[in-house]
C-alpha cells in the first residue's frame, strides 16, 4: 500500500489503534441494554483500552436520544439506559495515532434512522480516494440520509486526525458542498454521518463533562493548581471530569476555563424529543481508495 508521506510505523499504530477500538466497541455495545448504567459501559470500555496498552483519544461518548456529541457520564453517575436511542463513540490512540468510531444502538423501534447513518457511512467510504473533494463525500451522505426521509446534522462533520490531535482538517461535511478540499494519499480522516428526525442542527446543552487543556498559565487557587498538575497525563487530549483524582474539581475547572487554560465541551443536542443516530469510521486514504482502520465491527445480535 502506498500512503504518501505516512511512515510505516505510523500506519502500524493507526491499524493497532483501530483493532483495539473494534474489539472494545463490539464488547461495549453488547453491554448496552435498559437497566444497565451508562457509567458501567463507559468505564468498561475505557479500562479495556488501557489494559490493551493503548490510550484514550477522548472519553467514551454515550449520547441519548436528542444528544449527538460530547456526552459522557459524570462521576458516580447512576443513570441507566432506557428505551432510548444510544450512540456509542470511542477514540483510541496508540503512540498518539488515533482511531475514532461510533455505532448506534436503538431501543425505540426506529431502526431506519440507525440504518440511514450506517448506509450513508458505507456510501461515503465507497467514494473516498485521492483527488476526491470532501464535498463529494458529503453529497453521498446527504443523498442517502435524504432517501430515508431523514436529515443529516449539518453543523456536525467528520474531520482529519493527526498525531495527538483527534480533530484537525479537513472538515468532512455531512452534506453536498461545491468546490471543496481534495483528499490526498496518506490523509487520515474520520467520517461520521449523523441522521435525525429533527431539523438537522445541534445546539449546546447545559451539561459539560468533557474538557481539554488548551493553554499554559498559572492560577492562584490551590485546588485549581492541583487539577492543573494532574492534566499533564492527558497529553492535551480531551478528558472527562470523572477521570480527575480530585472528586471536587468543578470549581477548579471553572477557574481554569476562565484563565483560558482549559476548554469545556458542552453536550451538543438536537431539539428535545428528536432522535439522533451516528455511524463513524476512521480511514487512511490510499492510491486506490482507502483502508478503513476501524473495519470489522462485528454485527449486532
Ligand atoms: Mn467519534
Ligand atoms: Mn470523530
Amino acid at each position: 500500500m502506498s500512503t504518501g508521506s505516512l511512515e510505516d510505523d505510523a500506519i502500524d499504530s493507526y491499524r493497532e489503534a483501530g483493532a483495539i477500538l473494534v474489539e472494545t466497541l463490539t464488547d461495549a455495545r453488547e453491554m448496552i441494554e435498559p437497566g444497565v448504567t451508562q457509567l458501567e459501559v463507559a468505564e468498561y470500555a475505557e479500562d479495556a483500552i488501557r489494559e490493551a496498552g493503548a490510550g484514550l483519544a477522548f472519553p467514551v461518548n454515550i449520547s441519548i436520544n436528542e444528544e449527538a456529541s460530547h456526552a459522557t457520564p459524570a462521576r458516580d453517575d447512576e443513570t441507566t439506559f432506557g428505551e432510548e436511542m444510544v450512540c456509542l463513540d470511542i477514540g483510541v490512540h496508540v503512540d498518539g495515532y488515533i482511531a475514532d468510531a461510533a455505532v448506534t444502538v436503538d431501543f425505540t423501534g426506529t431502526d431506519e434512522l440507525v440504518e440511514a447513518a450506517e448506509q450513508a457511512l458505507d456510501a461515503a467510504i465507497n467514494v473516498v480516494g485521492p483527488g476526491v473533494e470532501v464535498g463529494a463525500v458529503g453529497r453521498e451522505i446527504e443523498a442517502i440520509i435524504d432517501s430515508y426521509g431523514y436529515t443529516p446534522i449539518l453543523n456536525l462533520s467528520g474531520h482529519g486526525v493527526e498525531r495527538y490531535d483527534a480533530h484537525t482538517g479537513p472538515n468532512i461535511p455531512n452534506r453536498a458542498v461545491d468546490r471543496s478540499v481534495e483528499l490526498s494519499v496518506g490523509d487520515v480522516i474520520a467520517i461520521e454521518p449523523f441522521a435525525t428526525d429533527g431539523r438537522g442542527k445541534v445546539g449546546e446543552g447545559a451539561v459539560e463533562e468533557i474538557y481539554e487543556q488548551v493553554g499554559d498559565g498559572t492560577v492562584r487557587d490551590r485546588r485549581a493548581r492541583q487539577v492543573l498538575d494532574e492534566l499533564e497525563r492527558f497529553e492535551e487530549l480531551p478528558f472527562a471530569a470523572r477521570w480527575l483524582d480530585n472528586s471536587r474539581a468543578e470549581m477548579a475547572l471553572r477557574r481554569l476555563k476562565m484563565a483560558d487554560i482549559v476548554k469545556g465541551y458542552p453536550v451538543l443536542k438536537e431539539a428535545d424529543g428528536q432522535l439522533v443516530s451516528q455511524a463513524e469510521h476512521t480511514l487512511i486514504v490510499t492510491e486506490d481508495g482507502c483502508e478503513v482502520t476501524t473495519a470489522g465491527i462485528h454485527p449486532f445480535d
